[in-house]
């Protein structure tokens, strides 16, 4: 299965990644998480991307397409060890119709396809008051919310222990340049895949349980609903 987790930032596309991995066996593709750790890391990579995820824009899509290649590699050689049915699940990948093109090509030379497509649908006030307070765990990389999910021992990470930061590009100036590309450059996607029959819509705006539930429901659907309709789109 090759999954794509689609929405704005802060519809709580990384949440759900890290509760839909593992229940659904996939390894899990968020090329931010991959970028940021190649900073922390000092890689050449990571130097490359640094000023660039600062100011909230893209990085180039040749570069974010090798990354997901060294993925996907992965994926091969898991399953080449015996590993059962190893898919992917990609989370803030694709961004443009480019790297969709391109992963579709890198999928194909590898026999497979992309499975299906959600898009987690959040009204745009509940997106900014959500990355306002989003905070994450430098070390781990969690996921919390000063009001509606803050950890435990303020500061302080309950998975791993590490400390507990705003990300340098959850400012408002950051956040709004990121919604802002997103919504130029990311939703056409979904018209792409909504053509291809591939894309569900699924209702954000509500628990993290029922949503997760939902996604999964959805995608073990034998065939995934392709109208891209959905009552309660504001
Ligand atoms: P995210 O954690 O998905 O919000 O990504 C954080 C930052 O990483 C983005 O603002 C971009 O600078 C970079 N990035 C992540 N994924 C991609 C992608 N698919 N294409 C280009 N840049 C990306």
């Amino acid at each position: 299965m090759h999954l794509i987790l689609m929405g704005p930032q802060g519809s709580g596309k990384g949440t759900q990644a890290s509760r839909l991995a593992p229940r659904l066996g996939l390894l899990p593709i968020a090329t931010g998480d991959l970028f940021r750790s190649a900073i922390k890391a000092g890689t050449p990579l990571g130097r490359e991307v640094e000023a660039t995820l600062a100011r909230g824009e893209l990085v180039a899509d040749d570069v974010t397409i090798a990354l997901v290649e060294e993925r996907l590699d992965e994926i091969a050689h898991r399953r080449e060890a015996g590993e059962a049915a190893v898919g992917a699940l990609y989370d803030g990948f694709p961004r443009t119709q480019s790297q969709a093109g391109a992963l579709d090509d890198a999928l194909a030379r590898r026999g497979e396809a992309v499975t299906a497509v959600v898009e987690i649908v959040v009204p745009t006030d509940r997106l900014v008051a959500r990355l306002a307070g989003r905070r994450v765990c430098a070390s781990c990389g969690e996921v919390y919310h000063v009001e509606y999910h803050p950890p435990r021992s303020p500061g302080v990470c309950d998975r791993c222990g590490g400390e507990v930061i705003q990300r340098p590009d959850d400012t408002p100036e950051a956040v709004q340049r990121r919604l802002d590309l997103y919504f130029a450059q990311t939703e056409p996607l979904l018209r792409y895949y909504r053509e291809r029959g591939l894309l569900s819509p699924v209702d954000g705006d509500r628990p993290i349980e029922r949503v997760t539930d939902d996604i999964v429901a959805t995608v073990e659907r034998p065939s995934p609903a392709a109208s891209g309709g959905a009552p309660w789109r504001s």
